[in-house]
């Protein structure tokens, strides 16, 4: 039955909007959807249009529209419902047949930062998004599919937000998604620990009026806590099923998805629209702007009456955006300010608190009558390690204490499996040497591939590691107290505590590290954050700093491994201060950070973050490093050169260069190979390249090799490793590429590096040209170029300077 089938005074039930994209939209739009209740009001004089009630408004449609609408008469619809549940559990029995349109239920997650939104996202996905134990992990939507019991899901996991209000960019997105997007149903996670603080956001989501169930989430602490809640009951009073959920194990997620499928196909029990009664001056200022409301039926019914008027007393900025350009704009206004004086004048506080006030004390009388509060024991043993890890006196040092384990593990646990991935990857190259014909292929395989992508893959254990203690920190919530602690020092460089994740973040990789600067919410904060992070070391930097330190300074490892993190750190200071003195004016945003109570990581959450990281580096291999190993091998490898080319005079010079223990030990032919392949590799492509850029970088004391290196890390810096791989071909008793570094060159006998060298290296990459990723993420999250080449001047510059500085320094001793 078609809508336009209705006689005056029927009513039905919305299944079906037949019709496509704008008119689809539009109608969607004023609220008609999927199983709304429409009553048909009456017929124009000429039958068209027809007037139809729709929730509390009047709606005129065309015949010709309304007959677009397919409806079931409200007597057919309880028939219906049966009919639907069998079909339910024959679907069940058939998964994988096609899901229809209306099969397909959107819902969205909505809670407070670290309620486990993102932790329920990954279960009911399947997806391996970060979790996080402090505000602000998730930014942007992420989306993902399920099937289940017929039905299709598709989950969107929002940025955490404490209310509906438009004052930090989550919330401002949080709002705008629900607005434009109209999900089916909303997921209102809570945590059951801290109710009275979560309840709030629901309560504007009641005031919304959207169809909803709430996951009382982490519902094992409240068992821990011996916490009597008897959430069904609450779930009625406020008209929202409340379902417990553990969402670390996994534990009632299905039953939280059966209760979404029963809202979605209106047959709860516990759902209704609530109005959350608040005190009668304020009800009074909201039924004014209500009614006044109703009286403009070109309003998108997307958002309820109620919920716009609450938002427009409290002078929302986002609701007065969206109202502004509606002819009765200013009369609103005048409504909201003679009602919000008169709150004042009778209250004696501004509608804002008052509105606030109201809720709480409705979320206060709602548990009280529901909860009856256990011991705290997690808030006990939280206490405990607060007082120490928080500590004005043990504070920093036991983070320094972490951060330095943190590096040692790196360096030196990770230092057994590399070995044996090394053993492999050399087994593999002497199988490729023993039974490959020669030839350009194999000098592809062998020096290319092998050269330029083994080189790097041995350092996955290390990046694992680094990776497993960050992601302790995160989900634990010791982070949070990281930041915490950090205010003060970052008060001090002009920033926030809060700017302390981000750089923490910065030691995994600064792509995502950069993206998790819109926590903060100034804005000037941000944007010094966002140009100091490329100087905190990233993973990718890793091999650099094993591969070198290893073979330079073999007992000092760990301390000079730890060393150029520090000098990151202090160079990040520096700037960051420097920025804040000379380009950006001071604003100060006050600390407003929560300390979430400890939690211990579950082994399969760390797991499945290290799997993800692990995946994420094994794809950069066959990727970005795939790809420039072979590009730098190719630029090296042409144009070939046969020994007949290479001028007499070269030759001469050469030998008269040899070291004497090269001349002495090799054959003539040997010796020729070897100046051949020197001529070959100076004379490449490559070697034009390298030596174009050479005596910019002399005074480093690199040579062009190494500055071919440099160039490739532009891309990643983990080529800088597989370049030196590929150009290191070395002698041929020399296997590993640490060796090889440390042997001098059989022709010019010039050794690759020095210590003292190889330290001002190391500085050099540390602060030089961050990856070509991060000045893309710089410049998209900053929307401007300027950042992104102020990054690629200033950090080159100072990474010249500083390098020059530590390589003569270290020359003394
Ligand atoms: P989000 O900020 O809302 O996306 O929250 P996350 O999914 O990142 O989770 C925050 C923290 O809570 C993580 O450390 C999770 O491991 C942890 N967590 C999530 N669900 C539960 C739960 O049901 N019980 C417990 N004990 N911890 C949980
Ligand atoms: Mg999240």
């Amino acid at each position: 039955m078609r809508l336009s089938d209705l006689k005056p005074g029927q009513a039905g039930i919305i299944t079906k909007i037949l019709g496509h994209g704008a008119f689809r939209k539009r109608v969607m739009e004023m609220g008609f959807v999927r199983g709304r209740e429409v009553t048909m009001v009456l017929n124009a004089p000429l039958q068209d249009p027809i007037k139809y009630g729709l929730m509390d408004y009047e709606v005129s449609l065309r015949r010709s529209e309304a007959h677009l609408i397919e409806i079931v008469p409200i007597e057919e619809w309880e028939r219906e419902l049966d009919h639907k549940l069998k079909i339910d559990v024959e679907a069940n029995d058939v998964l994988s047949e096609p899901i229809s349109k209306d099969r397909i239920i959107n819902i969205v997650l909505v809670g407070n930062p670290n309620c486990g939104k993102t932790s329920i996202f990954n279960i009911v996905s399947g997806a391996h998004e970060r979790v996080g134990n402090y505000a602000g992990v998730t930014v942007g939507a992420k989306e993902g599919t399920m099937k289940y019991k017929g039905y299709q899901f598709n989950v969107v996991d929002l940025p955490g937000t404490y209310s509906l209000s438009a004052y930090s960019p989550e919330e401002l997105y949080v709002m705008r998604y629900l607005r434009e997007e109209t999900p089916d149903i909303i997921v209102n996670v809570v945590v059951a620990s801290n109710l009275e603080r979560n309840l709030y956001l629901t309560t504007e989501l009641i005031d919304m009026n959207r169809s909803m169930v709430i996951a009382l989430n982490m519902y094992d602490e409240l068992e821990k806590s011996e916490t009597v809640f008897e959430y069904d009951k609450l779930g009625k009073m406020i008209g929202v099923p409340i379902v417990p959920t553990k969402a670390s194990t996994g534990w009632g997620i299905d039953k939280l998805l059966d209760t979404i499928i029963q809202v979605y196909e209106m047959r709860s029990p516990d759902t209704r629209h609530v109005h959350i009664k608040m005190r009668n001056e304020v009800e009074d200022a909201v039924r004014k702007l209500v009614d006044s409301f109703k009286a403009d039926s070109s309003l998108s019914p997307k958002f309820s009456p109620r919920y716009l008027a609450i938002k427009m007393l409290e002078k929302d900025p986002e609701v007065d955006r969206m109202l502004n350009d509606n002819p009765n704009y200013p009369e609103w206004c005048e409504i909201r300010d003679t009602q919000n004086k008169a709150i004042e004048d009778a209250l004696g506080d501004d509608s804002n608190s008052v509105i606030a006030s109201e809720k709480y004390g409705f979320i206060q009388g709602a548990l009280a009558e529901t909860m009856k509060v256990g011991k705290i024991q997690e808030e006990g043993s939280t206490k405990i390690i607060d007082a120490f890890v928080t500590n004005k006196l043990f504070g920093f040092p036991i983070f320094m204490l972490v951060m330095w384990l943190m590096f040692w593990a790196t360096f030196q646990i990770g230092s057994y499996p590399m070995e044996w991935i090394e053993m492999l990857v050399s087994w593999i190259s002497e199988q490729v040497g023993r039974f490959m014909a020669d030839g350009p292929l194999k000098d592809l395989l062998l020096d290319g591939i092998i050269g330029g992508v083994g080189g790097v893959i041995v350092f996955l254990p290390n990046i694992l590691i680094l990776y497993a203690f960050i992601s302790f920190m995160e989900d634990s919530g010791y982070m949070a107290r990281v930041a915490f602690i950090m205010d003060k020092l970052m008060h001090k460089m002009g920033l926030h505590g809060k700017s302390f994740i981000p750089l923490v973040m910065g030691f995994g990789c600064n792509v995502p590290a950069i993206m998790s600067t819109r926590i903060i919410e100034s804005k000037s904060s941000r944007l010094i954050t966002i140009l100091i992070n490329p100087f905190i070391s990233c993973s990718a930097r890793i091999p650099i700093y094993i591969l070198l330190a290893g073979a330079f300074f073999p007992t000092h490892g760990a301390w000079v491994f730890t060393g150029l993190y520090v000098l990151g750190v202090v160079v990040a200071v520096i700037t960051a201060r420097m920025l804040r003195r000379f380009w950006f004016k001071v604003d100060e945003t006050p600390f407003v950070m929560e300390l979430p109570p400890y939690r211990i990581p579950t082994a399969k959450a760390t797991i499945r973050n290290m799997w993800a990281k692990a995946k994420q580096y094994l794809q950069k291999m066959g990727g970005v490093i795939l790809f420039a190993s072979i590009i730098i091998w190719a630029l090296s490898y042409f144009p070939q050169y046969e020994v007949e080319d290479i001028p007499e005079q070269y030759q001469k010079e050469a030998l008269a260069e040899m070291p004497q223990s090269t001349v002495s030990s090799r054959s003539s032919e040997e010796i020729e190979t070897l100046i051949a392949r020197e001529y070959q590799q100076e004379h490449s492509i490559l070697g034009h390249i390298g030596k174009f850029v050479e005596p910019v970088m002399r005074p480093l004391d690199m040579g062009w090799k190494t500055c071919c290196s440099l160039l490739a890390g532009c891309a990643a810096k983990e080529v800088v490793v597989s370049t030196l791989g590929v150009l290191y071909v070395g002698d041929d008793d020399v296997e590993l590429l640490s060796d090889k570094l440390q042997t001098p060159s059989p022709v010019t006998g010039k050794m690759p590096f020095t210590p003292a060298s190889a330290l001002g290296f190391m500085v050099f990459v540390l602060l030089y040209f961050p990856c070509v990723a991060s000045i893309v993420a710089i410049v998209k999250e900053t929307e401007s170029w300027k950042y992104g080449l102020f990054s690629i001047v200033y950090n080159t510059a100072l990474a010249w300077v500083l390098g020059f500085i530590v390589y003569r320094i270290a020359l003394l001793f």
